[in-house]
């Protein structure tokens, strides 16, 4: 699989954390799909499912030096001109099937001979705080609320429910 290599760190710069927030929320509310990355464009498309039912088509393409082009057809985008928790929604969703698809690359890469043994093992442990921090994203209408709660260790994000 072809990598983007984006960060978390990287998305956050984009809009900030509230827009990353907002956005987070909408990949936990299953309102991301048919996200995939162009490795010859360098560019992240994928689809926002909207409350009628509409996959609103997204698309950002990665430049140098951590900046971004987006298009989305939403108000902020194309109105506004901002970077729009569309636009992070799809990025944070190629960061998370990049980051489900790494256990499988670590053992590819580790051929006999290269890295020593006993760094590769080391490397694969990082300390994280006991105690997560709990986040819930709430979601919806009145008719329809969604709630979805997430516990961070550090920098790591597990769905709690
Ligand atoms: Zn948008």
């Amino acid at each position: 699989m072809v990598k983007s290599g984006i960060t978390k760190e990287e998305i956050i710069a984009w809009g900030g954390a509230e827009v990353f927030n907002q956005a987070l929320a909408m990949c936990n509310a299953g309102d991301v799909s048919d996200v995939r990355y162009d490795d010859e464009k360098l560019e992240i498309s994928g689809k926002i499912i909207r409350e009628n039912g509409w996959g609103m088509p997204v698309s950002l393409t990665l430049k140098d030096r951590g900046t971004v082009k987006s298009h989305c057809p939403c108000y902020h985008n194309q109105k506004l001109g901002q970077i729009c928790p569309h636009v992070v929604a799809i990025a944070i969703a190629q960061m998370v099937i990049e980051m489900d698809d790494e256990p499988e690359e670590t053992a590819e890469t580790r051929q006999p001979g290269e890295d020593a043994p006993g760094e590769a093992a080391e490397e694969e442990y990082i300390e994280v705080p006991m105690k997560p921090a709990m986040y819930a994203y709430v979601s919806g209408s009145r008719a329809s609320l969604s709630i979805a709660v997430d516990a961070w260790y550090g920098d790591i994000d597990f769905p709690a429910c």
